[in-house]
């Protein structure tokens, strides 16, 4: 029998199968490459290596301990190799996305970026200031909270004017008090007042041009809207005449809708204007052969318009025998939709991005 000495003895044995298998997860998690690993391999499995040299080992212990070691050891060789492949693997599929990061093509075309774009109505809106400035026309703004006085009153709209109507205006219930006044206030009906605004304030020759938001108590649907967009012009100077008016506005609207738009003008009624008149384009859906948006009769209305009536002269003072002035009010919603053809108002509202994208 033979006498079991230190390195021989089954505890120790046991101790150094614990130890390598302790030591082989240790240093294979700290591996990231393939070199590193196969080194590993070496170092474990390898003909030197130290699983192999434990296996030196068994002849010298007892019959039993020797079966029970040999088999662990097996097992811890089989499991290495196990260990090994899988640690492989893993690299190869990291260096694989790696390479995916690193090779991006730069000759594949972008990602496209979407630019906004102005709203239609501001489109409009730009394209028809832009005309009247070239015109010779000056911006002018006022509130959007209006007295009954400027937008009534001093436009000649009488008490009775069914414009007045609760009807038809956003009246609110508060009063200003002003220097023991108390003044009506609504929301502004068109853009109208500010002509009063501007004529109090500056003597003429006047060319001014109103952009503006306009408040009108009405139902929704695809012609009208409670609230919308006007662009009100006034030329008001000594020697202003009818053919002043229908010049300027000939001309805007040939720049506006293209040379071969036909205009004409008929008779129309507004308290502020006189005489006052309705420019009409050719039908844009037919060019004027007669269609259903025109009623058959080859023209669409585009705007009001007329020389100021002398009685606004009087309420600012302007001496009605100097001065003559012309007027019109344009509905942005109205000349988006005759440009655009677009038949239903309420579409400029929705922010639908697939009906805004068009534009
Ligand atoms: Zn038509």
């Amino acid at each position: 029998m033979k006498t079991p000495h230190k390195d021989t003895d089954s505890s120790s044995i046991q101790s150094k199968i614990e130890n390598i298998s302790k030591e082989l997860n240790k240093e294979l998690g700290n591996t990231s490459n393939s070199e590193a690993i196969s080194n590993l391999k070496n170092k474990y499995l390898g003909r030197k290596g130290s699983i192999q040299s434990v296996l030196k080992l068994l002849p010298d212990i007892e019959i039993d301990d020797r079966k029970k070691y040999g088999k662990v050891l097996n097992e811890l060789k089989t499991n290495a190799e196990n260990l090994f492949e899988n640690k492989q693997k893993e690299i190869n599929k990291n260096s694989k996305n790696n390479s995916k990061k690193n090779n991006a093509d730069l000759s594949l075309p972008g990602y496209p970026v979407k630019f906004a774009n102005s709203h239609p109505l501001t489109q409009i809106k730009d394209k028809i200031i832009s005309i009247f400035e070239s015109l010779g026309f000056q911006i002018a703004l006022g509130p959007e909270i209006e007295t009954d006085y400027y937008n009534f009153e001093a436009l000649n709209i009488p008490k009775d004017h069914p414009a007045r109507d609760l009807q038809d205006t956003f009246y609110i219930k508060n009063e200003f008090n002003t220097y023991g006044n108390n003044l009506k206030v609504l929301l502004r009906t068109h853009t109208s007042p500010v002509q009063v605004r501007i004529m109090e304030k500056v003597k003429p020759p006047i060319r001014i041009i109103v952009p503006g938001r306009v408040y009108r108590n009405e139902a929704v649907d695809s012609t009208h809207s409670a609230v919308f967009h006007q662009i009100e012009g006034l030329a008001v100077d000594a020697n202003v005449t009818f053919a002043d008016l229908k010049a300027t506005l000939e001309c805007f609207a040939k720049r506006f809708f293209g040379e071969t738009i036909s205009v004409r003008f008929r008779p129309s009624y507004f308290p502020f204007t006189e005489p006052s008149a309705e420019m009409d384009i050719g039908c844009v859906f037919c060019s004027g052969k007669g269609c259903s948006i025109c009623k058959k009769s080859g023209w669409l209305e585009a705007l009001g318009c007329g020389m100021v009536n002398p009685r606004v002269f009087d309420y600012v003072k302007f001496d009605r025998e100097k001065y003559t002035g012309f007027a019109f009010g344009i509905g942005i919603e109205r000349l988006a939709m005759l440009k655009f053809k677009v038949n239903d108002m309420r579409l400029f509202y929705e922010n639908d991005l697939r009906f805004l994208r068009q534009f």
